[in-house]
């Protein structure tokens, strides 16, 4: 019987302990990969797919990828879906004896991901681990490629989809005895291209859990880091970590600690508010331009950007940290020198947190090493700059910020500023760092001089004037000899190799000089390589200063971005108070007014606890309502992550929540219809929100008929006002509903300005007092560029329905307070609105005149 080939052992052995990756098996310059692995590669990765004797009867599939150019190709598994298994030589072939040693050094999973050339720089890339514990739900998440490590605890499923949600994660780690329910979840909402991952019930067990994070941070117990009441969150937070110590295979050094999340800290945004305000991404086009994020992105550094992002999906509660942050935006916005001068120096900053992963990777390069140096440079000027600031943040940072100028020496007088990628080809060390290193240079140095003398000497000898000393890989060094001078060549020179117009030789002196200098070269390159690998773990005993130093950095790039931003659109610093009321002048929508060519009008809102407790707003389509009101969301919620507002002044009260419900989203994916979605969601406000929130309602209603939306609109009115007390904004094409502000204190009417002429309107796009009672529907229409015909057609209808509403009685509210009293209607036309149109065939139309003739 055939048998595998030793090699084909190995890697067969290897392929059982990892059957769900696909395994890339270091062979030389390659990474190789076999059977089932090379067919699917082949097709993914669109290579060429070969075959390999194995030992076999038939040749095993095989294809290969180039070593040094995996990280693409990993790259393209991960992104469809694949885990990747690399396996490495774990000693030098030319040392090895028999077959090389080889193991599985990494695996690769789309949440586990360093490579900087899969990485979204502005981006964190999260594996999220979920336990479902008997009472909470514990959730625990990392970033691997900067080491944040975070453990929370939620109390319901709602709160369970508003962190998946937040956190976008790339890969999602749960029981495997709870895949289903995760699945359950998933299922429901826009989750479905998140990698879920299966893994051991064993490893959730709460104390194999604690004794991975235990051993993970040598500790005794986990009462350093706040969260030993959260017995779900440490499941998941042990689960997660066991998970990478068995993918990453490293000592992942720069996951330095555990951070707790609760919820007093920051606002809970659900996944709508962050939508709907277009925080992070557009509604319509779903990308970064035009959000929230693009107009307040000045960040000089990467770091920053993914700052900037956290800190906009988690506004703060506190009154305190929302003013420290204030004041440190105040102070940068109003010094143009140092506002200036931070703008400047931290453009010179590189991405730490991802140089640090690096480091702990052990995968850095002198590249990687001269991009930490060039950072460092920045430092003591960034110190200096904050030297004199008075906010008590920003002398935080000043306290806070190690310049690292030891790590700066070390690698000014180390590296040199034209190394090569390659840690193991030389020529990375610095002259004068190392004196053997020094030695070997100078040694094939002169051996350069020494050939060219050589070289000068044998041209003047032998009378071949073209004579040269070259070199290759292969070969070595070699005298060439063209074809035409070859009956020049003394017999001293013994012949090489055959070209097709020249011939090259060798000779004893050469062949001598060819010891030495090769010799020196390549004990230069190892000594370069081991001085290299010192420096490397000297930065590795120093990742959490690198850390410490990387998070202030970040955290200076967002408040000099905020100052930016303010500085550039005239924005100012709200007042922040806890009193209930909201104040807000002349306040302009930030995204609308730097993207709109025409100018943008301001308009006030003010909303208290008791006079004004809710806005609302009537208006045509087009006129502005919804601008003014995401307009008031984005600004309450710039004020909550301590940026300044587009307003003329701003008195803002904290808020426990921003709620909102806007236009209508069809959730076709999830089943739902248009109706049922906006009526979820309504549900979730109404049950949710206190009298500390804050509520941006449109059209509530809109997705049924006219009746049942406008008796929605009205009883949720009326409940928001009388149970719920929280500061509202509602807008609605129901100006039936402007006789709530005479039945109830709390409500003010307020309606857009529209200018009349003739039959033409302008949208003056200003909030004035009082409702309206007119929707002008006609007049959109024909702005929107409805055939003529179409539009006095319509005028003609509307004059004869509006003249039918008035001879059945006048509005609503005069009847019992209810939207629209049915029994007073003639029974035809009851029998007509209970008819639903739209699935009306021709057939039942038809009998249903004839019906209706029939009662007539
Ligand atoms: P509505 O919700 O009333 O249908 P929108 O808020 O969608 O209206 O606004 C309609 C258009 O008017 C948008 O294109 C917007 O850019 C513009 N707009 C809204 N408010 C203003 C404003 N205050 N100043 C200038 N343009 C505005």
């Amino acid at each position: 019987m055939a048998e595998l080939t030793p090699m084909m052992k190995q890697y067969l052995d290897l392929k059982q302990e990892y059957p769900d990756c696909i395994l890339m098996f270091r062979l030389g310059d390659f990474y190789e990969m076999f059977f089932e692995d090379a067919e699917t590669a082949a097709r993914v990765l669109e290579i060429a797919l070969t075959g390999r004797n194995c030992g076999l009867e038939k040749r095993a599939p095989m294809c290969g990828v180039p070593h040094h150019a995996v990280d693409g190709y990993i790259s393209r598994l991960i992104e469809n879906g694949y885990k990747v298994a690399i396996c490495d030589q774990l000693e030098d072939p030319r040392a090895a004896q028999g077959i090389v040693k080889r193991g599985i050094t990494r695996v690769v999973t789309p949440g586990t991901v360093i490579e900087n050339s899969i990485l979204n720089e502005s981006e964190n890339n999260y594996i999220l681990c979920i336990h479902f514990g008997e009472e909470k739900y514990g959730a625990s998440y990392c970033d691997v490629s900067t080491g944040e490590f975070f453990v929370e605890e939620m109390d319901d499923e709602t709160g369970l989809l508003n962190e998946m949600t937040r956190l976008n994660p790339m890969e999602i780690l749960i029981a495997d005895s709870h895949a289903k329910d995760l699945l359950r979840i998933t299922e429901k909402t826009r989750f479905k291209n998140t990698f879920v991952n299966p893994y051991f019930d064993w490893a959730f067990e709460k104390r194999t859990a604690e004794k991975a994070l235990c051993g993970h941070f040598k500790v005794n117990s986990l009462k350093g880091f706040g969260c030993m009441e959260l017995s779900s969150g440490i499941s998941a937070a042990g689960a997660l970590m066991q998970y990478l110590v068995d993918t990453q295979k490293n000592a992942l050094l720069h996951i330095t600690t555990l951070r707790t999340l609760n919820d007093k800290s920051y606002m809970t945004l659900d996944p709508n508010t962050r939508r709907n305000l277009e925080l992070t991404q557009t509604l319509m086009e779903g990308g970064k331009r035009g959000s929230l994020l693009w107009l307040l992105d000045k960040t000089r550094t990467a770091m920053g950007a993914r700052l900037l992002k956290k800190m906009i999906l988690q506004p703060l509660k506190s009154l305190e940290a929302i003013n420290e942050r204030l004041g440190a935006v105040e102070e940068i916005k109003e010094g143009l020198y140092l506002r200036e001068s931070l703008t400047d120096s931290l453009g010179s900053i590189y991405d730490l947190e991802r140089i640090i992963s690096r480091i702990s990777y052990g995968s850095i390069d002198a590249k990687d090493c001269l991009s930490l140096k060039r950072s460092i440079k920045a430092l003591p000027t960034v110190r200096e700059l904050l030297k004199e600031t008075a906010s008590p943040l920003l002398g935080q940072v000043y306290q806070g910020l190690d310049d690292l100028q030891d790590i700066f020496i070390l690698l000014d007088n180390a590296i040199n500023e034209d190394a090569p990628v390659g840690i193991m080809d030389g020529n990375i060390i610095k002259p004068g760092y190392d004196e053997e290193i020094d030695r070997l240079i100078s040694a094939s140095k002169n051996g350069k001089l020494w050939l060219a003398e050589l070289e000068a000497r044998e041209k003047e000898e032998t009378g071949i004037k073209n004579l040269k000393i070259g070199y290759n890989k292969v070969s070595g060094y070699y005298i060439e000899v063209t074809k035409s001078n070859l009956s020049q060549v003394p017999y001293r020179y013994l012949r090489k190799q055959t070209l097709a117009n020249c011939e090259r030789y060798i000779t004893e002196e050469l062949k001598e000089m060819e010891d030495t200098i090769l010799g020196a070269e390549e004990k230069r390159k190892t000594l370069e390589y081991e001085a290299f690998l010192k420096i490397r773990s000297i930065l590795g005993n120093n990742i959490v200063r690198i850390q410490a130093c990387a998070a202030r950095i970040a955290l200076l790039d967002v408040l000099q971005s905020f100052a930016c931003v303010a500085y550039e659109n005239a924005y100012v610093r709200p007042e922040m108070t806890d009193d209930g009321i909201l104040d807000i002048r002349n306040g302009r929508h930030p995204v609308v007014e730097s993207i709109r060519r025409q100018e943008f009008v301001p308009n006030d809102a003010f909303l208290d606890n008791d006079k004004s407790n809710m806005l609302l707003i009537t208006g045509p389509n087009m006129a502005g309502k919804s601008t003014y009101m995401r307009q008031a969301g984005l600004i309450v919620l710039m004020a909550h992550i301590g940026c300044f507002v587009p307003a003329t002044s701003a008195h803002i009260c904290l808020v426990d929540r921003i709620f909102t419900r806007v236009g209508a989203s069809d959730d076709l994916a999830s089943g739902q219809s248009t109706f049922m979605v906006e009526m979820n969601e309504l549900a979730n406000i109404l049950n949710n929100a206190t009298p500390k929130s804050l509520l941006i309602l449109d059209e509530i209603g809109r997705g049924t008929s006219t009746t049942d939306g406008l008796s929605i609109a009205w009883a949720s009115v009326e409940y928001i006002i009388t149970n719920l007390r929280a500061k509202t904004l509602f807008a609605t094409h129901y100006h039936e509903l402007v006789e709530l502000e005479n039945m109830f204190a709390g409500i003010r009417n307020y309606s857009v300005a529209v200018k009349e002429m003739g039959h033409d309107i302008i949208f003056l796009h200003k909030i004035i007092k009082g409702g309206t009672d007119r929707s002008f529907g006609i007049d959109v229409a024909k702005l929107a560029g409805l055939p003529e015909q179409v539009i006095s057609r319509a005028r003609v209808f509307l004059d004869r329905f509006q003249e039918y509403e008035v001879s059945l009685g006048g509005l609503p509210a005069e009847k019992e307070n209810s939207p629209q009293s049915k029994a007073e209607l003639p029974e035809c036309v009851k029998k007509i609105s209970k008819v639903n149109i739209d699935t009306l065939t021709p057939i039942e139309a038809l009998n249903l005149v004839y019906s209706l003739k029939k009662e007539l």
